[in-house]
């Protein structure tokens, strides 16, 4: 595929879905395609004083979403939903050309907003407080919902939409509107994703002005959000770098921060796991999406009697692994995001080797010129948990260690600042409810045979330690997005307070 057809292919999407060419030429950001390296649109950005104007108009959207009755809210993302559906091959496909998915991953990324929409329109007809017992005679004591207020969403270039939708789509039921601050690496899709938003707009018969608005441009803009006090919430997805900035700024005025930052997620294979299963799974999990998936597994923690059967056909899955075009071939790993990526990936190697690792694969591989960055994935044989093995260096590296005693595996499988993603190979049900006991896995996602990456929108998504203890998506993460209030009613005639305090006058 040459440059002029991806960049024909870009424009003929964003033409289709509605994106006008005003909102994708002659600006100051480059968007460039991690296929082949070239440039494919140029964004104007937002400024700074025009990034107030946005959150005004947002906050004055609240202000009015808020009185909507919440299953008519639901309508509205229903509508947006059907959009989605409608948009999905093309949407899904310029995911994969400004990203660099393959095209299965690219629709994934799609599938996953039309499931959390499915989700959110059901949630809209709950949202559900509680009645509590109370001491008092003749009083009612409960516990209700309100919506919060604008929702800043921020949110990284490898997963540019789908993490927008799991929280624009719970903050739309909750009665929020939204400002987004797409990563500036991906603006595209959040344009097409505000342009579907207007369509669904339109047949819903209009949402107030403002009900989500979309900020372009990197750091600098995104720290205008974060500094506003108009809002309550902030949702910023991306390194924990950025995460020590943002939740500091937020917490400074005392707003909220649903924080999702960096994994460096491990995975135990027990004496009892079955091999087979445990080559795909952590093949799948160390090498897709090319190592840049928040959950991707990054360190494989292996028992010294199963080692010498998995590891040897595992360098072997490496060796053979096919890289290339995720648009024209049917390669299973594709690019790396650009050149700053792949310049981590090798100081990383490089400081493996320094700390006794023995290193397969990691080698640049030729497939669209010099712009593009395509590697094959590492594996590294690490002699222990020391150096780059304890941080997240967002390309395919799987650092492999060797272990004796369940609990020395889960110590090592803890012994990181990161806490995202997690899993164990077995059948040996003692050693898998201990995993998942209080005194296993300290991450927010503990799986069982499977890998560490590919969650569902049905649970909480979200880690603890530095991956920074925000949850996001399904079960209850919804309270996130809204204001809790507890009322006391007294519906008696005498006035009793609580725990027997007297006050006679
Ligand atoms: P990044 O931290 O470079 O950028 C993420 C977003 O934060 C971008 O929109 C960026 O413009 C913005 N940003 C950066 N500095 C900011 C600041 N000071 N104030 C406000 N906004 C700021 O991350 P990335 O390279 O786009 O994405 C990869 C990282 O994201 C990895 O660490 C990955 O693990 C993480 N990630 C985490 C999750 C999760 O749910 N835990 C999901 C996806 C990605």
């Amino acid at each position: 595929m040459s440059h002029t057809s991806i960049q024909t292919e870009v424009r003929d999407i964003l033409e289709k879905l509605g994106v006008t060419a005003a909102d994708t030429q002659g600006g100051t950001l480059d968007v460039v395609s991690p296929v082949d390296g070239s440039v494919v649109a140029s964004v104007p950005e937002t400024s700074i004083a025009d990034a107030g104007k946005l959150i005004g108009a947002s906050h004055e959207a609240f202000l009015a979403w808020r009185l909507v009755p919440a299953p008519r809210r639901g309508e509205f993302v229903r509508l947006l939903n059907e959009e989605l559906r409608a948009g999905k091959e093309a949407l899904g496909r310029l995911v994969s050309l400004e990203v660099g998915k393959s095209p299965s991953e690219g629709l994934g990324e799609v599938q996953e907003m039309i499931d959390i929409c499915d989700f959110a329109v059901g949630l809209s007809r709950q949202l559900y407080g509680l009645v509590i017992q109370s001491e008092r005679e003749d009083h009612r004591l409960t516990e209700q919902w309100h919506p919060a207020g604008v929702v800043g969403v921020i949110s990284a270039f490898n997963f540019p939409v789908a993490v927008w939708s799991w929280n624009a789509a719970l903050a739309f039921v909750c009665g929020d509107s939204v400002v987004w601050k797409p990563s500036e690496k991906a603006p595209l899709t959040a344009l097409v994703v505000r342009s579907l938003f207007l369509r669904a707009a339109k047949k819903f018969g209009g949402v107030p002005d403002g009900l989500l608005t979309v900020l372009i441009g990197g750091a600098k803009v995104g720290e205008a959000l974060v500094d506003d006090a108009r809002v309550p919430v902030v949702s910023a997805t991306g390194s924990t770098r950025m995460g020590r900035i943002v939740g500091e700024r937020v917490a400074r005025r005392f707003g909220r921060a649903i924080l999702e930052l960096g994994g460096n997620n491990a995975s135990i294979v027990t004496p009892s796991a079955d091999l087979d299963l445990t080559l795909r799974a952590v093949a799948f999990g160390a090498m897709g999406t090319a190592g840049q998936r928040c959950t991707t597994m990054r360190r494989l923690i292996v028992h010294e009697s199963v080692y010498d059967a998995l590891i040897p056909k595992l360098v072997s899955v490496y060796k053979n692994i096919s890289i290339g075009n995720p648009i024209t071939s049917d390669a299973l790993v594709g690019p790396l995001l650009d050149q700053r990526a792949y310049d981590g990936m090798q100081q990383a190697l490089d400081a493996a080797k320094k700390a006794g690792g023995t290193v397969h694969g990691g080698e640049r591989v030729d497939v669209n010129g010099p712009k593009s960055y395509y590697v094959r994935p590492a594996l590294i044989e690490m002699p222990s948990q020391t150096g780059p093995v304890c941080e997240e260096t967002f390309a395919p590296i799987l650092y492999v260690l060797k272990y004796q005693d369940l609990n020395e595996a889960i110590a090592l499988h803890n012994g990181v600042p990161q806490g995202l993603s997690s899993s164990i190979f077995g059948t040996d049900i003692r050693e898998i409810e201990q995993f998942l006991s209080a005194r296993g896995s300290d991450c927010g996602i503990a799986n069982v045979n499977m890998g560490t990456s590919g969650a569902e929108i049905g649970g909480a998504f979200g880690g603890e330690k530095e991956t920074g203890g925000g949850r996001e998506s399904g079960s209850d993460s919804w309270k996130a997005y809204m204001r809790r209030q507890t009322s006391a009613v007294n519906y008696g005639r005498k006035l009793p307070l609580a725990q027997g305090v007297k006050f006679d006058i």
